[in-house]
């Protein structure tokens, strides 16, 4: 499981996390809605380390993430162990992020060789099956500039899996696509959600969210708003704020 225990991020004197606490359990899809600017990207980012909290701690699997206890304090692990730890929390981000010099293969097939998980050809073997776990066993020798935007996202979330990490984040990953693309990357996202892959995804597409999701969590203002099954939060949302976002946005 993956829990964040009350974490507080500030950036200046903007309070962006304040006292977030949340529990994501093995096998389960978390989505998270709220408002723009509410803390829901700087969460993700917090979950794998990428942005550390002022306050509170994520631990996966009872594993501190990016810190270890010292007396009363908690403090930063080498580059070296966040990394490896990193490993362990797939990141797909709203804008595909591929290495834009490397072939389409070789994106899925560089994180494992580089952190001495492969040797190179059992790293190509895996991505050959993860690229055609994602419908894309024909574009495996192409660049990322030569495929479409669904195309590109479904490479990222390849790679994501390269690692084989206990949990994937992602923020946003449709919202950058034309309308067309979408579904088939939510439905490379349905298959892993099908699989038993624990989830956490930051998304708008909320028919998406009552399909997929086990427990949805409304964000605002820095806090946890709510959160509970789908048909909980979704269709009977006990908070204002939580009935005036989805009045927006559905
Ligand atoms: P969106 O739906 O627009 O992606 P979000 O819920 O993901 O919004 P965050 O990106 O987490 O929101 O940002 C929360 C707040 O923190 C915003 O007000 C944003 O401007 C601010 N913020 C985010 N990153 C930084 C940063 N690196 N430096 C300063 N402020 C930041
Ligand atoms: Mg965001």
């Amino acid at each position: 499981a993956v829990e964040v225990h009350d974490v507080h991020k500030w950036y200046g004197d903007h309070h962006v996390l304040n006292g977030v606490r949340l529990t994501v359990r093995p096998g389960e899809v978390t989505v998270i809605l709220g408002p723009s600017g509410s803390g829901k990207s700087t969460l993700l980012r917090v979950i794998n380390h990428l942005e550390k909290p002022e306050i509170g701690h994520v631990s996966l699997n009872g594993e501190l993430i990016g810190v270890r206890r010292q007396g009363e304090r908690l403090k930063e692990l080498s580059e070296r162990s966040i990394l490896a730890q990193r490993g362990r929390i797939g990141f797909v981000f709203q804008n595909f992020n591929l290495f834009p010099h490397l072939t389409v293969l070789d994106n899925v097939a560089a994180a494992p060789v580089a952190t001495g998980l492969l040797t190179k050809p059992e790293a190509r073997e895996l991505a050959c099956e993860l690229l055609a776990r994602v419908g894309l066993a024909d574009r495996t020798a192409a660049y990322p500039r030569q495929l479409s935007g669904g195309q590109q996202q479904r490479v990222a979330i390849a790679r994501a899996l390269a690692l084989q990490p206990g949990i994937v984040l992602f923020d946003e990953p449709t919202s950058a696509l034309d309308p067309e693309l979408v579904g088939e990357v939510l439905s490379v996202i349905k298959d892993l959600a099908d699989s038993g892959t624990t989830l956490v995804i930051v998304t708008h597409e909320i028919g998406f969210a009552r399909e997929i999701a086990d427990r949805v969590v409304f964000m605002d203002g820095g806090r946890v708003v709510e959160q509970g099954p789908p048909a909980q939060v979704l269709d009977h949302p006990k908070h204002e704020r939580t009935r005036d976002f989805l009045g927006k946005v559905l």
